[in-house]
């Protein structure tokens, strides 16, 4: 590789941020390897972990924090940095996220108070954040770290309520703010989980969601003022989880205010995509930072995660790893931070595939990032979501505490694009997130039409929209009621839908099926059978009132099962639905022709199309029939190319499984 090449990276907008860890016995080697692995792949950030997530407990003495600051941290900042290499500090262990040992001695060292589950069980995983013990060991750590004067010091996992062993925090220090919050005496954890699970205006449940903020917001001001007063020019680094079900509990805008106080607040959103999953599940996971990204405040530099250690509990085919690179390049992030390494004595050569691989698709990914702005987010089926619709979320069991998206996540596996821009004019509610919407927003939403699952049609009945979408849930359906599903599509007359059937005896207990009713004019797309044929209520019903506004309702819930979505006719069925609704067709869109390819459209800086067809099925297709508006360039590892199309828009290409095809639009007409 040229130098001159080299230098051109530099100046790209893509940056991966490469995490690891230097274990004390092979530091050197590693960080020799390191500087070869940016030499190669054009990194220039590194982010250094403090502790072993493999090998080491969640809390260390202050001693040996200094001790390994001193002899590996340091030193190994000074040459990345004479290297030209940026250099971050994530700390893996603030409020212990890992493993807590519960050993004698151990815990005699570290007395800190364990985070109580709902259940009344000890966390494995770590402390309280309202411990003044833990509060003082954390000022006393941070402030070794701060003294490496880090570009950013990232917090990891641990500000969350979800840590190893489920929901917490119930320790008697949150049982006391709890009363003092919602004025009340003698609170038990039973009650507070009651009030959680069972009682959406309960005082103790927002005292819960109080309590739970607080106590990691004043960790987080502790964490600002100790490196702050070390180090002025060092930012600070939050690592989010899963949304929304990670965000139970925690207000994060509050969160990241108290970390950040007036700089750009930095956001690490975690990704779940750390081993090999199953394809089906690729797009819902590579997805949610977006959706994260999309109900946080809008100055947030964001560093989207990957992980894929190949040695570790976290591996991943290089395929699918430079399949999630894309994924987040077209969706507008361009700074990646990747953890591509174990975390004990393996050499790097381990990643020499992944090493190959990102050589030679650097010139796409970097032609995406410089198409792209960063930010920018995608644009497809809009999915309204809220920071605080855990806060309102009506649950019968903790199990269900966590869903509301499911059926939208199920969207990008039947090739209909999802996106996150608020002004898209296909729209899908789900769930009842809609409870933290105003007026004005729900009136927005509707204007345009939208599909709804059955969650959201009560919740816009309960808020008083019932009447304006015209469709009512009755009951849920026994198991015996729902037999199998026939498709007819609009009118009945879709060639390919027409009196095809879903089976549905062997998903009985799956996915809570309703009856549907509506006021004239309304028409069933599908409808529901029981064993002896006789219809028990429309699958998709689909009404447009007095004003042109356009709904559908499925009349599942599917949140414990997308089998009722995966299927190619429920493909056909949605996207002409979206498109009758928003009486525009998607501007990309793979048909069911082709199944399971992910399509990701975002936007250049002139706003023209940049669109990216992920083939998530483990078929390889050499023939694609994308409907697509106007005129389009295929982007090449040699630039970018005429799209050739034959005459009934069919694009000859192969694309193995998890390959992509990136076009980008040449004219809209
Ligand atoms: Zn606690």
């Amino acid at each position: 590789m040229s130098q001159q090449s080299e230098e051109e990276v530099a100046e790209t907008p893509y940056r991966q941020i490469f995490r690891l860890f230097l274990p004390a016995y092979c530091a050197d080697q590693r960080i020799q390897d390191t500087l070869e692995y940016c030499r190669r792949t054009g990194c220039r950030d590194v982010l250094l972990f403090t502790t072993s997530y493999d090998e080491e407990p969640s809390f260390k003495s202050v001693e040996e924090v200094r001790t390994y600051t001193e002899s590996v941290l340091k030193p190994a900042a000074r040459r990345f940095r004479e290297a030209g290499i940026a250099v971050g500090i994530n700390v893996m262990q603030t409020l212990g996220h890992c493993y807590f040992p519960d050993d004698k001695e151990y815990r005699k060292a570290f007395p800190f108070q364990r985070r109580i589950t709902a259940e009344g069980k000890n966390d494995r995983g770590g402390a309280c954040p309202m411990d003044v013990g833990l509060q003082e060991w954390v000022k006393k750590t941070y402030s070794v770290y701060a003294e490496i004067h880090a570009d950013y010091i990232f917090v990891d996992d641990e500000f969350r309520t979800m840590l190893r062993d489920g929901m917490t925090c119930f320790c008697p220090l949150h049982l006391k703010k709890i009363e003092e919050l919602a004025n009340v005496e003698a609170v038990t954890i039973e009650a507070v989980a009651k009030a959680i699970w069972h009682d959406l205006d309960s005082p103790l449940r927002k005292a819960y969601f109080e309590a739970t903020t607080q106590g990691l917001a004043k960790m987080a001001v502790i964490i600002r003022n100790t490196v702050k007063a070390v180090a002025p020019e060092t930012r600070l680094g939050l690592m989010t989880q899963v949304f929304p079900q990670a965000a139970t509990g925690i207000d994060y805008q509050q969160i990241l205010k108290a970390l950040s106080g007036d700089e750009r607040p930095l956001v690490r959103p975690q990704i779940s995509l750390y081993s090999e999953i199953g394809l089906h599940q690729f797009a819902a996971a590579s997805i949610n930072p977006s959706i994260f990204r999309e109900v946080l405040p809008k100055n947030i530099e964001h560093y989207a995660e990957i992980e894929n250690s190949p040695y570790g509990v976290w591996a991943k085919s290089t395929a699918m790893t430079i399949a999630q690179i894309y994924a987040l390049l077209l969706q507008g992030f361009m700074k990646q931070a990747v953890n591509f390494c174990s975390m004990f004595m393996r050499p790097l050569d381990e990643l020499k595939p992944l090493i190959e691989a990102q050589v030679r698709e650097r010139p796409r990914f970097e032609a995406l990032a410089n198409l792209i702005p960063d930010g920018n987010a995608p644009i497809g089926v809009y999915n309204y979501a809220h920071l605080h619709e855990l806060e309102v979320r009506q649950v019968k069991a903790p199990g269900e505490y966590h869903h509301g998206h499911a059926l939208a996540m199920a969207l990008p596996n039947l090739g209909i694009p999802l996106g996150t821009d608020p002004n898209s004019p296909w729209i899908m509610l789900t769930g009842d997130a809609l409870r933290k919407a105003t007026p004005a927003e729900i009136d927005s939403l509707l204007r345009r039409g939208a599909l709804l699952d059955v969650p959201a049609l009560q919740t816009l009945t309960e808020l008083g929209f019932g009447e304006r979408i015209g469709i009512k849930v009755e009951r849920e359906l026994e198991c015996d009621e729902v037999g199998f599903e026939e498709f007819t599509g609009p009118n009945g007359l879709d060639p390919l839908l027409h009196r095809f059937t879903l089976q549905s005896f062997l998903h009985l207990n799956y996915g809570h099926w309703y009856e549907l009713t509506a006021t004239n004019p309304c028409q069933a797309w599908s409808v529901v059978r029981n064993f002896r044929g006789d219809l028990v209520t429309p699958g998709l019903l689909v009404r447009e009132n007095a004003a042109g506004e356009r709904f559908a309702v499925l009349a599942f819930t599917g949140d414990v099962s997308n089998h009722w979505m995966a299927n190619r006719y429920r493909a056909r069925q949605l996207r002409l639905f979206f498109e009758w609704q928003a009486r525009t067709p998607f501007p990309v869109v793979v048909t069911e022709d082709s199944p399971y390819c992910w399509t990701i459209i975002n936007r250049d800086k002139e706003g023209r199309l940049v669109a990216g067809i992920i083939n998530t099925s483990s078929d390889t297709i050499l023939n694609l029939t994308p409907q697509m508006a106007g005129c389009w360039n295929q982007i090449t590892c040699a630039g970018e190319l005429p799209l050739q199309q034959a005459a009934d828009g069919s694009v000859q290409t192969k694309l193995a499984p998890l390959d992509v095809l990136l076009l980008h639009q040449k004219t809209t007409e």
